[in-house]
């Protein structure tokens, strides 16, 4: 890898389960974006909650990726093996006093209004320190008042009063694993991306991570938030939505479909086209500013795109 390219993205499964239609799209448009400006696409393994990420996915999720015609560059970056990393950057932030330990349970939380990604907003209980008798369970980070905005490549401009739609946010979790918003923050910084491309299902997560950013004294990449496929429930495609896995036997369905999804217009007898092919015209085709405006989209029917293979 050279040293500091101009364009570097990553893909950047959780191994909760293997991969669905709904990751497939974040792939493909991370790699089609990178790969279109030259640039480098790399992979990392986020299962920094470990107990959600039952070994075996990792391989699955790698398998399925190469059948569908990805090729990354330089290590696999896997979050459980750097938990080390992240203590060194949450002691950082300790010593500069962007942290407090919070004591607070769930049930302490429970009459907190709910914010913008539905979870409470913190109310500052522990923020001047904690209440006497009581133990640190977290440790969160200490957010500004006032608006803090991040343009958006395909949604535009998000702006978020983080201490009025988030409050502080947890860095190490009660259960002893770092969160997802410190590791995420750490190793795109650490694996030097310019530029994020994902689902819409983390926009509301941008600013966070923004600010985030400025505390450890990182670059900010540019973003970019795909639209997530949502199920006829619409509820996002997941392993808790019993999203189906991807058919690795027969790649080319579910990349088309994602490419019509990503608004490419992809042409109607690539069903039957070879995944090469597909790669070959979407690298030629590729426009980040097709991709429709929007947070969820319904997926495709892929069944009876099979179907209709069949028949
Ligand atoms: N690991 C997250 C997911 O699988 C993606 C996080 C990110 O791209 O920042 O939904």
């Amino acid at each position: 890898m050279s040293a500091s390219p101009a364009y570097r993205g990553r893909f950047a499964p959780s191994p909760t389960g293997p991969l669905h239609f709904g990751s497939l799209v974040a792939a493909v448009g991370s790699f089609l974006e990178a790969r279109s400006h030259g640039g480098e696409w790399l992979l990392r393994m986020e299962d920094v909650d470990e107990p959600r990420c039952p070994p075996g996915n990792d391989v699955l999720i790698l398998r399925a990726l190469e059948a569908h015609g990805f090729a990354w560059d330089g290590e696999i970056l896997v979050q459980s093996r750097r938990k080390a990393r992240y203590r060194e950057c949450l002691d950082a932030l300790v010593e500069a006093g962007s942290v407090f330990p919070c004591a607070c349970t769930r049930a302490d939380l429970a009459g907190a209004p709910a914010g913008i990604d539905g979870a409470h907003v913190y109310p500052g209980t522990c923020r001047g320190g904690l209440p006497a008798g009581r133990e640190a369970r977290a440790w969160r980070l200490r957010v500004p008042e006032g608006e803090l905005a991040v343009d958006d490549a395909v949604q535009g401009r998000i702006a978020q009063d983080l201490a009025r739609d988030v409050g502080d946010f947890v860095l190490l979790r009660a259960d002893g694993y770092f969160a997802y918003q410190l590791a995420v923050v750490v190793d795109d910084a650490d694996q030097g991306i310019t530029h994020v491309v994902r689902g819409a299902d983390l926009l509301d997560s941008t600013a966070r991570q923004a600010f985030l950013q400025r505390c450890l004294g990182v670059a900010t990449p540019e973003y970019a938030h795909l639209p997530v496929a949502v199920n006829s429930a619409g509820e996002k495609l997941s392993k808790q939505t019993l999203a189906r896995a991807l058919d690795e036997a027969s790649p080319g369905p579910a990349l088309v479909a994602a490419l019509g999804f990503l608004g490419q217009a992809p042409p109607e007898a690539f069903r039957r086209a070879s995944v090469p092919e597909i790669w070959s015209w979407a690298l030629a085709h590729w426009q980040l500013d097709r991709v429709p405006r929007r947070r969820t989209l319904p997926a495709p029917g892929l069944e009876s795109a099979g179907e209709e293979e069949r028949s």
